[in-house]
């Protein structure tokens, strides 16, 4: 098959290298062979029309938006994402980028690009020194696996990586003008998402992925586990092209995620 399916990386600040080694890593997955892949660097918005499908990586969401905005990049990003809906990826950063709502920053500090119907809190577990490294089960991991027909198996828990990560605080309701809801509150900005009603798609409800049990409950409380688990929070969402991770997984060197949502963009492209 010669098909060629172009990635692109946001590579205005943060952690692009780091997606891109990763990338690199998993398009040697034997279950990606059969597609070629170009992985690309983009600042500029002719850069990005030319992608299948985006990583908007880790780094400093408030930098990356100023950058964005100065690149004359925000609304080609939002009509990348929320218009041509094509396979879109945020980690940590790139998530707050991705949500439609996100608060604890400055009001009109920050643009949002939106995609993703949740209102993010940014900077959750507290600040660079409140960073951790945590194993998470990721169970849209152990779907790929039962391929092997063990069901039970659990996978090799996944680094979570969290740097003033944010998690998502609210699923907000898939309804357009919703935002506006969200617009009055002080503390959160939200993204403009009127180019959602021109999409000839159906809004896709947005999907928990994985959840982290408990852990500020679990620092200073004493609760039993079924409680943490059911208290969770959200960590991985999806809603139809758009996926959002808050932890790192560009700063491990395990490639299974990036291979899952490789094979994601695949079957996406191929039934468009
Ligand atoms: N807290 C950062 C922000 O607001 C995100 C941190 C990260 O990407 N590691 O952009």
């Amino acid at each position: 098959m010669s098909e060629v399916i172009v990635i692109g990386v946001v590579a205005l600040q943060g952690a692009f290298h780091e997606h891109l080694k990763l990338l690199n890593l998993a398009a040697a997955d034997e279950d990606l062979g059969e597609a070629g892949w170009d992985f690309r660097q983009i600042r500029t918005p002719e850069e990005l029309e030319a992608c299948d499908a985006l990583i908007i990586p880790g780094g400093e969401s408030t930098t990356i938006s100023l950058v964005a905005a100065r690149s004359n990049l925000i609304e080609p990003l939002r009509h990348f994402v929320k218009v041509e809906r094509k396979p879109t990826w945020g980690t940590c950063a790139g998530l707050i980028l991705l949500a439609e709502a996100a608060n604890r920053t400055k009001k009109g500090g920050q643009e949002l690009i939106g995609g993703l119907d949740v209102r993010v809190n940014r900077n959750h577990f507290g600040r660079q020194a409140e960073s951790f490294e945590t194993p998470l089960d990721l169970p849209f991991l152990k779907d790929e696996n039962s391929s092997t027909k063990d069901s039970e198996s659990t996978p090799n828990p996944f680094n979570g990586i969290f740097i003033r990560a944010p998690v998502v605080e609210k699923l907000l309701p898939v309804v357009q003008g919703e935002q506006c809801v969200e617009a009055l509150r002080d503390d959160t900005v939200i993204a403009p998402s009127k180019q959602k009603g021109s999409s000839r798609h159906v809004v896709q409800p947005v999907e928990v992925l994985a959840t982290l049990p408990g852990r500020t409950k679990s620092i200073s409380e004493n609760i039993d586990a079924a409680e943490l688990a059911h208290q969770g929070d959200i960590i991985v969402v999806r809603q139809g092209n758009v996926l959002g991770t808050s932890f790192h997984p560009e700063l491990t060197g395990d490639a299974r995620i990036h291979v899952w949502w490789l094979k994601q963009v695949m079957y996406a492209i191929r039934s468009s």
